[in-house]
């Protein structure tokens, strides 16, 4: 078998074409949509991540504002701003490059958001309402994946599905979004005993870990949906997931590339949780 290859560059093309025509729509009735970025310090990936997502707004027709902050700044002043940013109308979603400094709790700054202007979904009151299932923002990378599986076709009522990984960011909402979505989902960690004795009866597997070759072609069964949400580096520095790509893709149905499939996503769904924020505010 030779899987289908899930392509997330041209997946995202026609989502941000959606998000281009819904943001002139909002623009023309005088409600432009507005993202605030917010990085601190100087951590190259997260510098490369945040021009990505500024050049995103400028292509679609959204309006965003960049600030950018030396790593000395302080937890009360970063407070402050998002206090700003909160009251501010221009601004329907305000996203804060993660990590930040050590000084700074990461965790007060995103609960000082407020929740309706949380595009990443990161707030412990989306976290919630994504558990109780009516979430304002679903988190951007698990909500790119279950666009991927609407665009395929691929059926998540009833199927088995395994999510390796159980971060706030990725794992668990993703595990969350295909319960909702009638998966049954087993979630794997690092704790997890025997990983393969799981992916191995899974129609469906996402790889969100961090560390290459976590999943290889003897650990699925033929046919089955593999996700690789994964972002590592190979010997000669360039680019992979955490899955093996070149052994699965003759095993599974459907696979994600990377780079290609995963990433691409990440941001066009920044877009969407951006729009949404802003036909929400227009409408009230
Ligand atoms: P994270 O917070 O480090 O979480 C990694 C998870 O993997 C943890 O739950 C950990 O288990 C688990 N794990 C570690 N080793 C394992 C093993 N050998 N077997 C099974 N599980 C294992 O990472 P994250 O933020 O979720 O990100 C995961 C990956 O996705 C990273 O490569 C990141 O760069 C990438 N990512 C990509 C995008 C994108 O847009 N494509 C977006 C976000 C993240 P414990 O909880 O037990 O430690």
């Amino acid at each position: 078998m030779t899987a289908t290859i899930i392509d997330g560059n041209a997946l995202s093309k026609k989502l941000r074409a959606e998000v281009a025509t819904r943001a002139a729509a909002l623009t023309a009735r005088g409600h432009q949509p507005g993202l605030a970025v917010v990085l601190v310090g100087d951590n190259p990936a997260s510098e490369v991540y945040v021009r990505n997502k500024i050049k995103a707004c400028e292509d679609n027709g959204l309006y965003s504002s960049y600030d950018r902050y030396p790593a000395s700044l302080s937890e009360a002043d970063l407070l402050k701003r998002i206090d700003e940013l909160n009251r501010d109308p221009k601004i329907n979603g305000i996203l804060v490059q993660l990590p930040l400094p050590k000084h700074i709790d990461s965790h007060k700054v995103i609960e000082a958001i407020a929740p309706e202007k949380d595009v990443d979904g990161f707030h412990v009151a989306n976290a919630g309402a994504l558990m109780t299932g009516q979430p304002l923002f679903r988190p951007c990378t698990p909500y790119g994946v279950m666009k991927m599986f609407e665009e395929y076709k691929i059926p998540l009522e009833g199927a088995s599905a395994v999510v390796i990984g159980r971060s706030n960011i990725v794992g668990k909402p993703m595990a969350l979004l295909l319960l909702e979505k009638g998966a049954t989902v087993t979630i794997c960690h690092s704790k997890t005993r025997d990983l393969a004795k799981h992916t191995r009866d899974a129609d469906i597997v996402v790889a969100a870990v961090g560390k290459r070759n976590v999943l290889t072609a003897d650990m699925i069964k033929p046919g089955a949906t593999v996700i690789d949400v994964g972002m590592n580096r190979d010997d000669n520095g360039k680019l992979c997931g955490d899955v093996d790509f070149a052994g699965l893709k003759d095993v599974a149905g459907f696979i994600t590339p990377v780079p290609g499939g995963v990433g691409p996503m990440t941001i066009t769904m920044l877009l969407v949780n951006t729009i949404e924020a802003a036909e929400r505010a227009a409408a009230a």
